[in-house]
């Protein structure tokens, strides 16, 4: 059904898995009968790491942010028309948790640990999910469903090796430390807001400088780097 709808990648997770969530952002928290989680992700295009202008990559994330909530809200009312009582979580935006100080939002799920617990990959250290296929070109959605299914598998494979930091070197604020983004260093290139009101992606070069950004056995994606 999600494969129907356009997603590029989809994996089921159960409850159990998010365990360790923070209280307040546990599956259960946001929906207290959720029993699996169905995680899934559209690929954003490659060669917009490489334009000179921040004005195709702000348009490729805002689109298929918008693709997803589209396909999330299509899969929510097609499990529905089953009979499978489920609940959307959006791709981005809204979320309540935001911490003025520290400029620190919080998603009400981190979609991000839900897709590695649905076995889409795994966090490299510029805090993004690498797929082996897709690498860290993804946007991601989340349906919480009140069923239990047979979910998949954690990925095995390796994303980071151990003397890689490419990263954490290229952030030109050192927001990476190789576990956590430092949101308030971040933010004001990530969301950079011009004179004319436009909220702006100035930088992305974590994603960019990564070698598995195309995938970790994707040659043939490979040569749009
Ligand atoms: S988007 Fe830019 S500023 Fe933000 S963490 Fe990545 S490299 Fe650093
Ligand atoms: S640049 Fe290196 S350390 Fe950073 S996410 Fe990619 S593989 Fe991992």
């Amino acid at each position: 059904m999600t494969f129907e709808l356009g997603v590029d990648l989809c994996g089921l997770a159960p409850i159990e898995r998010f365990a360790d969530a923070p209280k307040g952002f546990n599956p259960k928290d946001i929906y207290s009968k959720t029993e699996s989680i169905l995680v899934f992700a559209k690929r954003l295009p490659i060669t917009i790491l490489f334009a000179e202008s921040c004005i195709p990559y702000t348009q490729a994330n805002s689109l298929v942010t918008a693709e997803v909530d589209r396909i999330a809200l299509s899969l929510s009312l097609r499990l529905e028309n089953k009979g499978i009582a489920n609940v959307l979580i959006p791709s981005d935006d809204p979320y309540e948790s935001w911490n003025e100080k520290k400029k620190h939002g919080q998603a009400i799920l981190s979609l991000r640990h839900a897709a590695v617990f649905a076995g889409l990959g795994k966090l490299g250290k510029n805090n993004l999910l690498i797929n082996d296929m897709f690498g860290n070109m993804l946007q991601f959605g989340a349906i919480l469903i009140a069923q239990s299914f047979e979910c998949d598998e954690i990925a095995e494979y390796a994303v980071c090796p151990e003397s890689c930091s490419i990263c954490l070197q290229s952030c030109p604020v050192n927001a990476l430390d190789g576990t956590s983004v430092n949101q308030k260093a971040c933010r004001p290139l990530s969301n950079f807001k011009n004179a004319k009101g436009y909220v702006l992606k100035k930088c992305w070069a974590c994603r960019k400088v990564c070698p598995n950004a195309a995938g970790i056995y994707r040659s043939d994606m490979k040569n749009l780097q």
